[in-house]
């Protein structure tokens, strides 16, 4: 049996935690949760993707407002602001739970496309307006980027450490899937990866059923999963899923992502490690790196 390891505390199960008022039953609140798969968020998890998403956000509000129709010109300056708010885009960085930050380019465009709409502009124009800026800007997206997005500190030895102790893994993200292999392909990891589930999968993230779709992939039960990501979306699903071991990942943006306290969370790699367990139980602490000095 497989356990992850938050510094030198043992995952447990969150649903034998008491959370939510609940008592937890007592032979089992001890037991670290037997661990098979690891499933990652990637933008801001595995990925540093702020830059490559900030300079998106500036491409298409600044595409925004060049094609706004000359008798809606007096409104650039509101759907500059509108454009702004939407994106959650400010002189602090791209905000963590931003719909830029964690939304699919589906659900950015329909965002792009209501503020044409405050400024005035009838639903089918606003909706054309927003995917003629999204084709002209879609290349600044991933990889393609002059941002090109890096991992985040410490994902290579830590993929290398779950890969040895025998845990598969999976991409749970709501980029495209072309973006997922070109991130992993780059970055050397693909080898780590037995499954992905991406915006092109049915359902998408945060449905629950995703979580269940990729866990298929895998052949794995999602109750002997964890999840990692930046966003409460991400965990919630995770939850509502049944996904036992659930954690946020705080060190892939420059403002914290806010995070549901109850939920472990992560600010480096290395505070993540991996031990084996005996089946009845009893937990040998045979850490797999003893790097947990950060
Ligand atoms: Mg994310």
């Amino acid at each position: 049996m497989i356990h992850l390891n938050l510094g030198r505390e043992p995952l447990r199960d969150w649903r034998l935690s008491g959370v939510n008022g609940s008592e937890p039953p007592e032979a089992t609140a001890f037991a670290p949760a037997a661990i098979e798969a690891v499933l990652f968020d990637k933008d801001g998890t595995m990925s540093h993707s702020e830059p490559m998403l900030e300079s998106l956000a500036a491409a298409r509000i600044f595409q925004c407002l060049e094609s706004l129709p000359d008798q809606q010109l007096e409104s650039r300056t509101l759907l500059a602001d509108l454009l702004h708010r939407a994106y959650g885009f400010s002189p602090a960085g791209i905000h963590p739970a931003s719909i830029t930050a964690v939304a699919s380019r589906a659900h950015n465009l329909i965002a792009t496309a209501s503020a044409f709409a405050m400024v005035g502009l009838g639903w089918p124009e606003a909706q054309a307006l927003s995917e003629q800026v999204f084709a002209r800007t879609d290349a600044l997206h991933g990889q393609g980027s002059q941002h090109r997005p890096q991992p985040t500190e410490g994902l290579a030895d830590l993929l290398q450490r779950f890969s040895e102790a025998g845990l598969r893994c999976a991409v749970i993200s709501n980029d495209h899937e072309r973006g997922i292999h070109e991130f992993l392909a780059i970055h050397g990891m693909q080898h780590h990866f037995q499954a992905i589930w991406s915006a092109e999968h049915w359902p998408c993230k945060p449905h629950p059923d995703a979580v269940r779709g990729v866990c298929r992939e895998l052949g794995i039960d999602p109750g002997r999963c964890a999840l990692i990501g930046d966003a409460n979306s991400d965990l919630r699903m995770a939850r509502s899923a049944g996904v036992p071991v659930v954690l946020g990942y705080r060190a892939g943006w420059r403002q914290p992502p806010p995070l549901d306290p109850d939920v472990p969370q992560l600010h480096h790699w290395s505070e993540l490690t991996v031990s084996q367990g005996h089946p009845e139980g009893v937990v040998s602490m045979v850490t797999i790196s003893t790097d947990t000095s950060t």
